[in-house]
């Protein structure tokens, strides 16, 4: 019998390893299609009485996407199909679209968060009123969800326990092949209306449009280049792994700040599905083989393991997960929400060079180290005691690599009211001079301090009149006097 699918494509940009695609190209014919959902888009109230407006997408995460969508549907043409990119709620939009082509089954892949998800059962419960099919995979982790040792509403709260309960068998499904791709549903089709299948350019999805908050950031820049789509994850892949031969040291080298190759930098391209991750740890199997095998690519499973970790625990634990007392609903923390020093953190000017720089850097590239994303998130709940869910909306507007596990896990984890018991308040004078000992990353990104020697650089408080004069630094001029008494930050943990 002759039928038709439609692939939704979700956040799975790309045409390898992903099973929803597969699964669809096994039809006669196949229509591809991406929802621009507005709900995506905007700005959003976040918050209880003290509620504040922030932007879910920020511009340089448009940018990446929209640079995914059009790498994929160049793969698509390439291939002999086409992307249809519709604006409007995929509960709306998908269904319209299955009887204009008279499809008889939708194939996509699930995500974990609460807000995906319930977009999910919306477009499943209109597709079945419409006698359309849906079929649901799993693709966004190392570890499939059917794969874990118990059921992930079952999972341990605590990232070591469920690390080595996955290591002591740890199952990695094999990628899936890129298929062929069957023809679209043609004009020819009776009853289909050739402009409401006809895969246009991706309309309506403005990059200029997307907000740009940024305000302040350091002049220029020493990106990397992200470029969104499945072609340049894999470029990645070839320059950091083969090519560069980086993964050898990645143990050593995953604390650094400055320059492209210290950690592998797959991130946007995972979060965005450009890259599956299974296909990053075949690569770490071939490695393994033919060049070394040792603590680092040991090393760059474990990180894609806490990635796994935060997905599975999104999926348990649901709105819960950013809730302000978070998963361990703590009552006893009261935090603050004073705007003129959340304004100071947010635009890099607390005076604390080290997190001011990785302020800058966030808000000039979209990306930072995750020492940088520590420190900063630190000296904001703990320091500045600010409420860790107004930082990690922050980070979501401007980071390229947004997740929603892995960004607000990680706050909430370092905030003290997420996964780890353990307090996660990190001494950032102490951890400036250990990870940036010649001040080289603060003097990159505040070039105002740049004449400084390595411990004023970190500490230009402690510079007296004459020296200021001397450097041509003066405090609360030329660079902010500190927020706080940087003495008090918090203990360094382990
Ligand atoms: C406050 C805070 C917010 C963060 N928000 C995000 C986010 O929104 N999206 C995101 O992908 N990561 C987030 N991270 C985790 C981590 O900082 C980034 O994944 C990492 O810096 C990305 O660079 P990389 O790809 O070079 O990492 P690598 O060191 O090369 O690691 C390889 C991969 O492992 C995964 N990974 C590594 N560390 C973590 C971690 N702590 N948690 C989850 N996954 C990890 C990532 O997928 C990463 O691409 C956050 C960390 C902190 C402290």
């Amino acid at each position: 019998m002759s039928d038709t699918a439609i692939v939704w494509f979700r956040r799975d940009l790309r045409t390898h390893d992903n099973e929803a695609l597969l699964a669809a190209a096994a039809a006669d014919r196949m229509l591809p299609v991406y929802c621009v959902d507005p709900r995506e888009y905007g700005t959003q109230r976040y918050g209880g009485p003290e509620s504040f407006r922030y932007e879910r997408l920020g511009p340089e995460r448009a940018r990446f996407r929209r640079e995914s969508l059009e790498a994929l549907r160049e793969r698509l043409r390439e291939a002999g199909s086409d992307l249809l990119v519709r604006r409007g709620r995929p509960e709306a939009v998908l269904p319209e679209l299955a009887t204009a082509v008279d499809a008889d089954v939708v194939t996509f892949h699930d995500l974990p968060g609460p807000e995906e998800r319930a977009v999910r059962a919306a477009v499943t419960a209109a597709l079945r009123e419409r006698g359309v099919a849906p079929r649901r995979f799993w693709g966004r982790t190392l570890h499939h969800i059917d794969d874990l040792p118990t059921p992930y509403t079952a999972i341990s709260d605590t990232f070591t326990k469920f690390r080595k309960s996955i290591e002591a068998d740890p199952v990695v499904r094999e990628t899936y092949p890129r298929p062929s791709m069957p023809p679209l549903p043609g004009e020819d089709d009776p009853g289909v209306d050739p402009d409401a299948v006809s895969p246009g350019a991706i309309p309506e999805f403005d990059v200029a449009a997307a907000p740009d908050v940024s305000g302040e950031t350091a002049a220029g820049g020493e990106p990397v280049d992200f470029h969104g789509g499945e072609d340049a994850a894999l470029d990645r892949i070839e320059s950091y792994v083969w090519a560069g031969d980086h993964l050898r040291e990645y143990r050593e080298t995953r604390n650094g700040l400055l320059g492209a190759d210290y950690s592998s930098k797959f991130s946007p391209w995972l979060n965005e599905g450009c890259l599956s991750p299974r296909r990053v740890s075949e690569e770490i199997d071939r490695y393994e083989r033919e060049r070394v095998s040792n603590e680092s690519t040991y090393w760059l499973r474990f990180e894609l393991r806490w990635r796994d970790f935060f997905q599975f625990q999104l999926a348990k634990h649901g709105a819960q997960f950013f809730a302000p007392g978070g998963l361990r609903r703590r009552d006893d923390v009261s935090w603050q929400w004073d705007d003129r020093t959340f304004e100071r953190w947010r635009t890099g000017t607390t005076g604390v060079p080290f997190v001011d720089a990785s302020m800058r850097e966030l808000n000039a590239t979209g990306y930072l180290s995750n020492r940088g994303r520590q420190n900063a998130a630190s000296f904001l709940v703990n320091d500045l005691k600010i409420d860790w869910r107004r930082g990690a909306a922050y980070f979501e507007t401007r980071l390229l690599d947004y997740d929603p596990g892995s960004n607000y896990g990680n706050w909430a984890y370092i905030a003290g009211v997420g996964n780890d018991s353990r307090q996660r308040a990190f001494d950032v004078l102490s951890q400036a001079h250990e990870y940036d000992p010649d001040a080289e990353y603060v003097r990159r990104w505040l070039p105002e301090l740049d004449g400084l020697g390595p411990r004023a650089a970190h500490e230009p408080w402690t510079l007296s009149e004459s020296e200021q004069a001397r450097y041509g630094v003066e405090l609360g001029i030329d660079y902010p006097r500190p927020v706080i008494d940087p003495a008090t930050s918090g203990d360094d943990p382990v």
